[in-house]
């Protein structure tokens, strides 16, 4: 059915396209941010552009950066040192807490805002001081440097993932991994959790009813009640643990050691909150929290320093000499994301269950939206998952007067995070894992390949009016997102969104 061609990396042996790798080496593509120009940035590759010199990410290379960064730092904690401390840690809670009040009451959030905010609440007590400055440029002045300082760290690690690249020759040329678009313009929105405030259509979920029942008074405070708000909440929480995973520095601090009964005391504490301000309170108030609990595996020293961003993590609360601040609705949040947590790192089957169960949903909804809109344009749908000669199809549609067969594959998977790094992408999607891009290709090809060795199985099993041989058979791998790859044999492999305009003509 399908020619062998000479561009066979990863061992593909059929004529294969993509508008995101190297057509000989099948390496990264990239493009100069400026010029627009790509290039195929694998010194093995015979298509490397000669003329371009890249720096590397030794610490050699990366010196210029980080001479930057320990300028910037000390700047910053000579400043936050003349300040009022408490005075900026309110400020600065207020900050935070007014990011989350926005997704609270939108259902989006300005996600890279919020992890700034985390990171410069860890950041101050290292310089903390006697400092009387308490006026509203000095925290401008602190907040923006801090942008500085957090923008440098983030490209530090984009440059270590290969997500940029910056060229010595031509001198300080920027290029970006063709594919990081994708990950940008379509995965991040996805979540409703994106760097563009105003990004349209991205999120049609709504929190703010189901944080209201949940933080009403007539809760039981037990860690089985909570459980169907949560059905609601998943799709934030699976989202903002999935973002936080895009840089390896970022998931550290997000990753909690938190246990039912930490659970328990924190959804105690939020519902005392009577308001969403933030609150200054003796630090013996949580304990009174924490002594009701029936059951305990931490002591209450150990507890507060989990909240409080002990070893590096991001602090859900602030704590200062004898006193903690807080406020309920961040409280909320980093509970939903620690229950999250805590559901996905139990040993128990039924919480990898309850995540997988969430992940399909999308999936399967989709399927059904297919199959309606096939039928609309005059297609027969069979049932989902026909099995043919051992092989099962997802969704074939048949066209009688325009003689066509079409077989629809969904993959509704997404990227593993950890594939937004140069190192891993090709692994993720092409050579390690079984649900990975190129496997179900190969998988979707044979499957169109059967239709050509047994057709007297599929003449019968399709009720075909007219003889099989008169049919186009057309071949679809639909994903979620743009796929790193368009065509493999004569398969199409396109995003949901491409599908529909190409194929359903919306
Ligand atoms: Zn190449």
């Amino acid at each position: 059915m399908i020619t062998t061609t000479n561009n066979a990396p990863y061992g593909i042996k059929v004529p294969w396209d993509s508008g995101y790798l190297c057509k000989r080496c099948g390496g990264l593509i990239y493009y100069d941010i400026n010029t627009k120009r790509q290039a195929c940035l694998n010194p093995e590759c015979q298509d490397y552009p000669k003329e371009i010199e890249v720096y590397g990410t030794t610490e050699a290379d990366l010196k210029f950066l980080n001479n930057q960064f320990a300028q910037i730092e000390k700047n910053l904690g000579q400043m936050v040192r003349t300040c009022d401390y408490r005075f900026l840690a309110l400020s600065l809670l207020q900050m935070r807490r007014n990011i989350v009040n926005e997704f609270f009451t939108s259902g989006r959030m300005h996600i890279d805002s919020f992890l700034v905010s985390n990171d410069i609440l860890s950041f101050i007590p290292k310089y903390k001081s006697l400092g009387i400055r308490k006026d509203a440029r000095t925290l401008e002045t602190i907040v923006q440097l801090y942008k500085e300082y957090s923008d440098l760290l983030n490209m530090t690690e984009d440059f270590k993932e290969g997500r940029y690249v910056l060229t010595r020759k031509p001198p300080e040329h920027l290029f970006r991994l063709k594919y990081y678009d994708v990950v940008l313009e379509e995965i991040w929105p996805s979540y409703g959790l994106v760097d563009i405030k105003s990004m349209p259509n991205v999120n049609n979920f709504r929190y703010h009813e189901v944080i209201q029942k949940l933080i009403s008074k007539h809760l039981t405070i037990t860690t089985t009640d909570y459980g169907p708000f949560f059905d609601n909440l998943w799709p934030f929480a699976i989202g903002f643990r999935y973002l936080v995973k895009r840089n390896y520095a970022t998931s550290l601090k997000y990753r909690y050691a938190v246990t039912p009964a930490d659970l328990a005391n924190i959804l105690s504490v939020i519902a005392s909150l009577r308001d969403n301000e933030v609150k200054t309170l003796p630090i013996v108030n949580l304990l009174a929290h924490f002594i009701k609990q029936p059951k305990r595996d931490k002591d209450f020293t150990d507890f507060i320093g989990m909240l409080s961003g002990g070893s590096g993590k991001a602090p859900i609360l602030f704590k200062t000499n004898g006193d903690v601040m807080l406020d309920r609705r961040t409280m909320l949040l980093f509970f939903i994301l620690l229950h999250t947590q805590h559901i996905a790192s139990s040993a128990t089957p039924s919480g990898q269950q309850v995540i997988d169960l969430h992940k399909q949903q999308a999936g399967t909804e989709y399927e059904t939206y297919l199959k309606t809109k096939l039928e609309e344009k005059g297609y027969r749908c069979m049932p989902r998952s026909t099995r043919v000669a051992r092989r099962d199809y997802d969704q074939i549609g048949i066209s009688e007067s325009g003689r066509e067969i079409l077989l629809v594959e969904t993959k509704f998977r997404d990227p593993s995070s950890s594939s937004f790094s140069r190192h891993t992408l090709i692994d993720q999607e092409f050579t390690l894992a079984e649900d990975g891009l190129l496997p179900q290709a190969i998988t979707h090809q044979e499957r169109y390949d059967l239709i050509f060795e047994k057709p007297q199985l599929f003449q019968g099993k399709l009720g075909l009016k007219s003889n099989i041989a008169d049919y186009a058979i057309k071949a679809y791998l639909v994903t979620k997102f743009t796929p790193l790859m368009h065509s493999y044999g004569n398969v199409s492999i396109m995003s949901e969104r491409q599908f529909r305009t190409a194929i359903l003509g919306e």
